[in-house]
């Protein structure tokens, strides 16, 4: 059996997959809502892949309002469980943003320096509005200032994996967010 299979690979389940689909319909209302309340009556979504995609395909669908979707792709980590490098834009986006409100997606907020950098970045191609949603945020772990402004579950400082996020590429597909095993963790 392949040592990436998903029986084996999982410590705990942390979310559920109905636990996130639940809280992702409820995320939807608060993003319409805050849209509402501001004025907006449309958004461009810019989701920071590979870790966001499954994350954006289902929050997208939550959101009932007219809305262009782009992607800009960062790498920090490689087959590692913590950062190795500084985040690197490695494809930027298409779309013009000048004077469009933007809602920026990312998979987990972990130290900041992502969403720092590519808040940074869309900020300079001056949007009308900038705000940031992340499914997963892990406080503890901040070394950059940094703050989403829609937060789907708080969690605690574990390497998870699933519902898009990665271990050395792998679990991406699994519908729910679990903690990897000890025993397939690199040893730091
Ligand atoms: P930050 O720049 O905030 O430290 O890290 C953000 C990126 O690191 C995320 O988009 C994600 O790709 C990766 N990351 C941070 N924590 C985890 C984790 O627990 N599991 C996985 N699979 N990726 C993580
Ligand atoms: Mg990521």
């Amino acid at each position: 059996m392949n040592n990436h299979s998903v029986s084996r690979s999982l410590s705990k389940i942390l979310i559920s997959e109905s636990d996130i689909q639940l809280r992702l319909k409820s995320m939807g209302q608060e993003i319409i809502q805050y849209s509402k309340s501001a004025g907006i009556d449309e958004l461009t979504v810019i989701s920071i892949t590979n870790g966001s995609i499954v994350f954006t395909a289902d929050l997208i669908r939550q959101i009932d309002l007219p809305l262009k979707l782009d992607c800009i792709r960062i790498s920090s980590y490689q087959s590692s469980c913590s950062a190795v490098t500084e985040p690197k834009v490695i494809h930027t986006i298409r779309l013009d943003i000048q004077g469009k409100h933007i809602l920026l997606l990312d998979d987990i907020l972990d130290t900041g320096k992502t969403l720092r950098c590519v808040k940074d970045l869309l900020n300079a191609l001056n949007p009308a509005s900038l705000k940031v949603a992340v499914l997963l945020d892990k406080k503890e772990r901040r070394e950059v200032k940094m703050e989403a402004d829609f937060v789907g579950f708080n969690i605690p400082n574990e390497f998870v994996v699933g519902y898009g996020l990665d271990f050395a590429e792998y679990y991406r597909n699994l519908p729910c967010i679990g903690i990897l095993a000890k025993e397939l963790q690199p040893q730091k």
